[in-house]
């Protein structure tokens, strides 16, 4: 775990890449981290609209990385219609894309080093038990330490949990402003790898920012509680911590968060500038004084007019347009 884009292979197939190794160390660096679990939807056209716009903005570079380690959730040929979709948004990436699935021994390697340092340990408590035996905190059941003292007798190890003992870990975020967590009273020890053998998404991502050497991550909302728990990782890991700026969520006319599993309407790759511009508004950002002829023609004005300080902290606050899918 090096830094910015070691071990990863350059020139990818959409973008500039090439990045010289004396312009990575003060460059921004964003990412788009999508699962293909399904078509690029509205909810996380914002989240790529607003990190690529936020890179680019500044001189950076922007990486996009396929979170495809789970495989039993991943719909076939929806990683493939993401890139295409980017590409069709304008939304140019630097070097190769990475996919998580080819990572897993830089995940192994990260554990076994939290396991070296004593922060794992083994569970063998199914979800069933520790929903009945634990409080739920806002991320669902708290895992109630059953095996933190080692396993009880006879029961075969399931998952791998970090210990987050008393830590407690605020952070500013550059959207919703100061956050604090107190880890052991919201989430308590959480797993690092799953009962299947997958590595969980809190230790991937936390590798995989520090090995892409991401600077600044900008994403949806949904994520803000996840942080507290990847700032840890990154602290007892000895990891690089990035800024973190949370964007408004999409909802639909419920109130729901807009997900591929709700089945919202994919975006429309071939007709992209309507989506686009409610994208850009949804983000806080003024209207382009005339309307744009391309998308090209869209991200030339945009990026000289993207202001991080503009975006809303909400849906529903004054200046950001509600959008219904
Ligand atoms: N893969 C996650 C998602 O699609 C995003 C992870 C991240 O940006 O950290 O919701």
């Amino acid at each position: 775990m090096s830094g910015a884009f070691s071990g990863l292979r350059s020139g990818g197939r959409s973008g500039a890449g090439g990045l010289t190794p004396s312009r990575r160390s003060s460059r921004r660096l964003g990412r788009f981290a999508p699962s293909p679990t399904g078509p690029l939807h509205f909810g996380s056209l914002v989240a790529a609209v607003g990190s690529f716009a936020d890179a680019r903005a500044g001189g950076g570079a922007w990486l996009v990385r396929m979170e495809d380690l789970d495989r039993t959730r991943e719909l076939p040929g929806a990683a493939d219609a993401i890139l295409r979709t980017l590409e069709a948004f304008g939304l140019h990436w630097d070097g190769a894309v990475l996919y998580q699935r080819t990572r897993t021994d830089a995940y192994a390697a990260a554990l076994a080093r939290l396991g070296a340092l004593g922060f794992t340990y083994s569970c063998g408590c199914s979800r069933r038990e520790i929903a009945l035996g634990g409080r739920t905190g806002p991320e669902g059941p708290i895992y109630p330490g059953t095996c933190r003292g080692g396993l009880p007798p006879g029961r075969p190890p399931r998952s791998i949990r970090l210990r987050v003992g008393d830590a407690r870990i605020g952070f500013a975020d550059q959207v919703q402003g100061p956050q604090f967590q107190d880890l052991a009273a919201a989430v308590g020890d959480f797993v690092l790898r799953r009962a299947d053998g997958i590595h969980a998404y809190q230790l991937a991502v936390v590798v995989d920012d520090a090995e892409q050497g991401v600077t600044d991550v900008v994403r949806g909302a949904d994520l803000l509680l996840s942080t507290p728990r990847q700032i840890l990782l990154q602290r007892r890991l000895g990891l690089p911590q990035p800024t973190y700026a949370h964007l408004p969520l999409a909802v639909d006319a419920a109130g729901r968060k807009l997900s591929k599993s709700h089945a919202a309407l994919p975006v429309d790759a071939r007709d992209p500038l309507p989506a686009l511009l409610r994208a850009w508004r949804f983000l806080g950002q003024p209207k382009p004084p005339e309307r744009p002829g391309d998308v090209a023609g869209f991200w030339m004005w945009a990026l000289a007019n993207w202001n991080r300080a503009r975006v809303p902290t909400c849906a529903n606050r004054p200046g950001a347009d509600v959008i219904r899918p």
